[in-house]
């Protein structure tokens, strides 16, 4: 998609000013004395320029930080008031202005898109009563269910401290140590985990949320975002070869769709589980590791999500884009989801470090649809009026901005003992079990084996060992796969020469 035609004349150009609006005579040659130089201070069209250039990244994302962005809306196709009050489900037929943000997870902002690594696929709600911002993947599980994990887990995915290379006895060493993060490494290296641009593949809000309807009625609930393009996974060759020949093939795919007018879609569902079945779910339903089952919670359909607009400009409205899951409106609100909990600190976090305090000034993140009033001021970078003359502080006695008791959270009991419980072996089995042995077909599980035993070849024997070990853990000695996967694994290790049999 070639975006800039050559200007030859026939249109009215701008005047070419400073940063601060003064016009500018010359851009081509700096202010010397003489025509060799030396410069002078008082070039302040250099100086403007090349100060400004200096400040022009700001920090990378620590995950997720190549990606790419697009706009579009929402609309209720089903209607789910009976579940939840938020104003986006208002009714059939509404629609909502929507921005995803779409990416790798370890890669830096010049990496390759075509790596084996889930996909983040994160989605703002401008709503009437503040952005909703789900801050999903293209997997419905994460390798971890506690957020204290977090920044280890991902230290080991990305370089080795001294090094500064990827290293695949970070990446194998702690995975092997966390068995529950065993589910989502099989999905990983199944298919899926090398999707064929973002256009063909699913996305999941990933945590459990807690829906209210407007009688205050509470369920809890998880977010399905279907591709309508239907899934499609590149080979192993295939990734290989777009790595080194297009390494922002899937920023390209994503852009060039929605450019040719060919605008992607999703299909949105939920899966609702009330209070009591979740008293009686066999698994911890906020376990982020687990999925609850198709058969026992049906996916029940909400909307349509479709991009139909590209980014006018890629630092401005996608690396300034700040997706954080504390943005919830009325109507939806977290579960005890450990991770999720951790999240809804972390991400605001990150965000005031990353663009500054006043990142949700900025327009792309900015509520556009309600009305900001509150008592905060200043600060870097503020934008506006800083809420002009209003009062700054609360309560006071003046017309100011006032609370509103139908939107206070709902409420929930809370009476167990404070700890720092352990929860690494919370059936770690049963899932990934069913994922390989009932899901995958015999290929898959091929695929998925070779796809394993050559990236784990590249890590420590005894890590190897360890790995395989815990995949045949999963499957025991009675599975009838068993045979079959040790002699896979055992094949693609042993060519390596280094796991004996
Ligand atoms: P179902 O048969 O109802 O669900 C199987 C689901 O697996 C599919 O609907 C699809 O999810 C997903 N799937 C298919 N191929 C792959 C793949 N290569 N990588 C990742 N996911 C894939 O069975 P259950 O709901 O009883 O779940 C059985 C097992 O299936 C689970 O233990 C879990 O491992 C896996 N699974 C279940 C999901 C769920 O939400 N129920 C979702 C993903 C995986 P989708 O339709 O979302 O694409």
């Amino acid at each position: 998609m070639k975006i800039w035609k050559e200007n030859r004349g026939s249109q009215k150009t701008d005047t070419l000013t400073t940063g601060a609006g003064h016009p500018v005579g010359d851009k081509l040659n700096l202010q010397t004395a003489g025509p060799r130089g030396p410069l002078l201070v008082q070039d302040v069209v250099f100086t403007d320029e090349m100060a400004h250039f200096d400040r022009e990244r700001i920090p990378e994302r620590v995950v997720h930080a190549k990606g790419a962005g697009a706009f579009g809306y929402f609309e209720v196709t089903h209607d789910i008031t009976r579940y939840c009050k938020a104003k986006v489900f208002e009714h059939v037929g509404k629609t909502t202005p929507i921005a995803v943000r779409f990416s790798t997870v370890a890669g830096e902002s010049g990496s390759a898109d075509t790596v084996r690594d889930p996909r983040g696929f994160a989605v703002k709600f401008y709503t009437d009563e503040g952005n909703w911002d789900l801050t999903g993947n293209n997997t419905p599980i994460f390798f971890i269910r506690d957020a204290l994990l977090f920044p280890s887990f991902i230290h080991s995915q990305k370089r080795n401290p001294q090094t500064h290379m990827k290293d695949p006895d970070m990446v194998w060493d702690f995975w092997s140590l966390r068995p529950e993060s065993l589910h989502q490494v099989s999905f990983l290296f199944s298919d899926r985990g090398l999707p064929d641009g973002y256009r063909h593949m699913n996305g999941y809000g990933s945590h459990t949320f807690k829906l209210v309807n407007a009688d205050g009625e509470r369920v809890y609930c998880k977010f399905h975002y279907k591709t309508d393009q239907g899934i499609k996974n590149l080979t192993v060759e295939e990734a290989d070869r777009l790595a080194s020949t297009n390494p922002d093939y899937a920023i390209g795919d994503l852009f060039n769709a929605i450019a040719n007018g060919n605008c992607p879609s999703w299909t949105f569902y939920i899966q609702v589980m009330t209070f009591e079945q979740a008293e009686k779910f066999q698994f911890n339903p906020f376990d982020l590791t687990k999925v609850w089952s198709h058969k026992e919670y049906p996916l029940i359909p909400v909307g349509k999500m479709v991009l139909n607009r590209n980014p006018v400009n890629y630092f401005a409205e996608v690396e300034q884009l700040a997706f954080d899951p504390s943005n919830m409106p009325p109507g939806i609100e977290p579960s005890p989801d450990k991770m999720l909990q951790g999240r809804l600190f972390s991400y605001p976090d990150t965000h005031r470090h990353r663009l500054g305090a006043n990142y949700l000034q900025i327009p792309v993140n900015c509520p556009f649809r309600a009305r900001v009033a509150n008592y905060q001021r200043d600060g870097p970078m503020c934008m506006f009026d800083n809420q002009g003359g209003a009062p700054n502080y609360y309560p006071n006695s003046f017309s100011a901005p006032e609370t509103q008791p139908r939107f206070v959270e709902s409420k929930f009991k809370v009476s167990p003992d404070v700890g720092r419980y352990n929860s690494a072996d919370e059936d770690n089995v049963t899932q990934v079990r069913a994922f390989y042995t009932q899901v995958l077909n015999e290929e898959e599980r091929q695929r998925l084996c070779q796809n394993m035993a050559g990236a784990l070849k590249g890590a420590q024997l005894f890590i190897q060992k360890r790995m395989v070990s815990l995949h045949h853990f999963v499957l025991s000695t009675q599975c009838k796969h068993y045979k079959g996967s040790r002699i896979l694994f055992g094949a693609h290790l042993t060519l390596s020469g280094n796991l004996s049999q």
